[in-house]
């Protein structure tokens, strides 16, 4: 491998110098250092547990570590001086090979998502990989690909969605069959019929069922998201009674909190997915009740603004810190695990959903005096209906 001292020294050996035996000396010095040096690097890269590969600057490969020859499965002799491309998969979108040249053109270094790569028995591993160029005045003498292998722990991943996914079929039915009991006991409880527990604890068991449903759609949501199995049934809808119809479900079993709307125009009008957005509000609504302290009020409103419908749910609950707000829409986050009253997929979700409706999600809040969660959605002009 040629390091960055090496060619500057020779360059430097290029130029016409005067051999005095104090040159010589310097020089030997400086070689001897040099090759101290390099060799230092060598045992650093050599005992990498990451793999790493190095090219020159018409990227062919100059240095594979013992690391990447045992996950490719290549020696190094196999591969010295050839591109790096024999070992894509094709499964590797063009989008990021793109951005990889845009960031090393830039001087930046770039890490890759997931990459899908190909070993020398045509099997495939799966890596996060980061990239830099080694530059010096402008001037680009390697490459650098510094992997880490993911294969296992994505195995895992997959293992942990198909039984979440499993798990959350399963417990469908028997919740449905207990929600059903749940509701003809209620009914006979409301008309003084005897049960064996009164309407009280009914109606908790009810609450409690439903949020047991919520949390398993949730699971089955994110997984659909993800397997790209989500389709929306995209039509227009009145975002003003939409609003009206969550806030009078909610209002069934969310008794603590008072839930107020604002003044709105008669007809906001969306083109949207019905019963996904009203997911979306329903989220945003018991968020707004979980995170609040008993009969304070939650207050919605929407108005158009320039080509948008924007609808705001307002709570005057315990607020989020600003260095977390933007973290509270990622997968599986809570503010404060130890106080979650859910799975963190809430707000994962809804943002998915409004992004598919090419809208937009976010959150104004300050700690100690509540939350603003706003969405917004494109507003249909020529529409005139509700
Ligand atoms: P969860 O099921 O935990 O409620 P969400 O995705 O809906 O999951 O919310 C993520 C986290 O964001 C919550 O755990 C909570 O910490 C925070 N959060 C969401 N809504 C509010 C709110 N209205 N007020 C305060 N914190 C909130």
């Amino acid at each position: 491998m040629q390091t960055l001292f090496e060619s500057e020294y020779q360059e430097r050996m290029l130029q016409p110098v005067e051999i005095t035996s104090a040159t010589m000396n310097q020089l030997s010095h400086e070689l001897l250092a040099v090759e101290q040096e390099n060799t230092l690097l060598r045992l650093i890269l050599a005992s990498s547990s990451d793999p790493i590969l190095i090219t020159d600057r018409h990227t062919n490969i100059i240095y594979v570590n013992p690391s990447w020859e045992k996950l490719t499965g290549y020696t190094f002799a196999e591969v010295k001086d050839k591109n790096p491309r024999i070992l894509q998969s094709g499964k590797t979108p063009q989008k990021v090979y793109n951005e990889l040249w845009e960031a090393l053109n830039n001087n930046q270094s770039y890490t890759t998502e997931e990459t899908i790569d190909k070993r020398k028995d045509g099997s495939e591993y799966q890596i996060h990989s980061t990239f830099f160029s080694v530059q010096k005045d402008g001037i680009v003498f390697n490459y650098v690909q510094i992997q880490h292998d993911i294969t296992q722990r994505k195995q895992l991943e997959d293992m942990r969605k198909g039984f979440l996914n499993i798990a959350a079929h399963e417990l469908k039915t028997p919740i449905t069959v207990l929600k059903l009991i749940s509701q003809v006991h209620i009914q006979k409880a409301k008309k003084g019929k005897k049960t064996v527990i009164n309407l009280d604890e009914l109606e908790f068991l009810d609450q409690e069922l439903d949020r047991l449903t919520r949390l398993i759609d949730d699971i089955l949501d994110s997984s659909r998201f993800e397997t790209g199995k989500m389709f929306l049934q995209v039509e227009l809808i009145n975002m003003t009674k939409l609003i009206h119809e969550t806030i009078s479900e909610i209002k069934k079993y969310s008794r603590n909190h008072a839930f107020l709307v604002s003044e709105m125009p008669k007809e906001l009008i969306v083109n949207a997915d019905q019963n996904r957005i009203r997911q979306v509000l329903l989220n945003l609504l018991s968020n707004a009740a979980k995170y609040s302290s008993p009969k304070t009020k939650i207050t919605v409103a929407a108005k158009k603004i320039t080509k948008y419908v924007v609808v705001s749910v307002e709570d005057e609950g315990s607020g989020i810190a600003k260095e977390k707000q933007k973290y509270i829409f990622d997968k599986y986050y809570q503010v404060k695990e130890k106080e979650a009253k859910g799975f963190g997929l809430g707000l994962y979700i809804s943002k998915d959903i409004i992004k598919r409706h090419k809208g937009k999600i976010w959150v104004e809040s300050e700690i100690g005096k509540g939350s603003i969660f706003s969405f917004s959605l494109p507003y249909k002009e020529t529409a005139s209906r509700s």
